[in-house]
């Protein structure tokens, strides 16, 4: 189960959420009793999770919902979906959707195999198609077409600092592992010590530079996201761009230092090693981030 994700499908949840909402969804969340997650992505719209192409069609005191979404983390084990929709024929005017929560176990919400990803597998994502399903209008979230707000107020704050700080922790697990296995290591045939060697002093150096480096940048960005600064964005897409280069880099390093240990199949550090792959690629993507931070820095609007 994937509690970043939980925290973050909470957050939008919890924005604008009618009293209804806050008895049926929030005060079980608070309990404990109740898992959420974001339903966004689609095979279709790929990277760009905001232009969703699945519909919502009003039916008397529910919406009809059609469509297909893609890598739903927690998917088949939460209790309700975050799910992202368009009104049919507003597919063409970006940043338009509509979030609605779906329960678990709604007729026509029809789960594809488990998705076996190289990493990141504790997430379970899945597919799933969204046949004919009916969803009560109190679970609309906030107004319809009102969700672009969502993205940039709720979504990307909490999940880009929440994915940051994933990040962070693999890139301190990779410099614990190095540490532990130059620190221990002793050759026998020679009494000099790995951890008196120059370059492997230097490749500790460089690590502990690199991940402090990015965790002062997310500590930063987050203040300033508390204090509701108007930079708190700019901050946060710098720190998820500059986390998701620190983990490969950290990781590939740790693989080097550990030596033949650290490349078993099934080791902490192979696993370390895949999971550090995800963060360029979960959405929004480095690529994508970049684009938002040059806009931003630029004064421009993110999209
Ligand atoms: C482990 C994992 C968990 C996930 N969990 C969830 C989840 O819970 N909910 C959810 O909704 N989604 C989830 N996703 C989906 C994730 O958001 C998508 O993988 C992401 O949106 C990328 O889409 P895509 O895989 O189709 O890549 P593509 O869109 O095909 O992108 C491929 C590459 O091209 C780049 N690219 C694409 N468009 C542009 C552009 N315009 N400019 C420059 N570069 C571009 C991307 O940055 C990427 O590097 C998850 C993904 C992973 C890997």
């Amino acid at each position: 189960m994937c509690f970043a994700m939980h925290c973050v499908g909470t957050a939008v949840i919890a924005a604008k959420a009618t009293p209804d909402q806050e008895r049926r969804f929030l005060r079980p969340i608070a309990e404990g009793r109740h898992v959420t997650t974001l339903a966004l992505s689609e095979p279709g719209t790929g990277s760009h999770f905001y232009l969703p192409r699945s519909t919502f069609d009003p039916d008397g005191e529910s919406y009809v919902v059609n469509g297909k979404k893609s890598f739903i983390t927690n998917g088949g084990h939460a209790d309700s979906y975050v799910l992202s929709a368009v009104a049919p024929g507003s597919e063409l005017d970006p940043g338009t959707f509509t979030c609605l929560l779906v329960e678990a176990g709604s007729a026509g919400l029809d789960w594809g195999a488990p998705w076996s990803g190289l990493g990141m597998r504790g997430n379970s994502s899945r597919a799933a198609g969204l046949n004919r399903i009916s969803v009560p209008k109190a679970n609309l979230l906030g107004e319809e077409g009102d969700q672009i707000w969502y993205i940039f107020e709720v979504v990307a704050p909490y999940f880009l600092t929440a994915m940051a700080g994933v990040y962070i922790g693999i890139g301190q697990a990779a410099l614990d592992l190095s540490v532990a296995h130059i620190s221990g290591h002793k050759f026998s045939h020679t009494t000099a010590r790995l951890a008196e060697n120059p370059a492997i002093v230097e490749q500790i150096a460089d690590m502990w530079a690199r991940l402090e480096r990015a965790r002062r940048l997310l500590h930063y960005a987050a203040r300033l996201g508390d204090a509701g600064s108007p930079e708190a964005a700019t901050a946060i897409f710098a720190s998820k761009i500059d986390v998701a280069d620190a983990a490969v880099a950290l990781t590939n390093s740790a693989m080097q230092l550990v030596g033949g240990r650290g490349y078993q199949a099934d080791g902490q550090l192979s696993r370390l090693l895949r999971d550090a792959q995800a963060a360029h690629v979960m959405s929004p993507t480095t690529h994508l981030l970049k684009s938002w931070l040059g806009r931003s820095v630029l004064g421009l609007p993110p999209l």
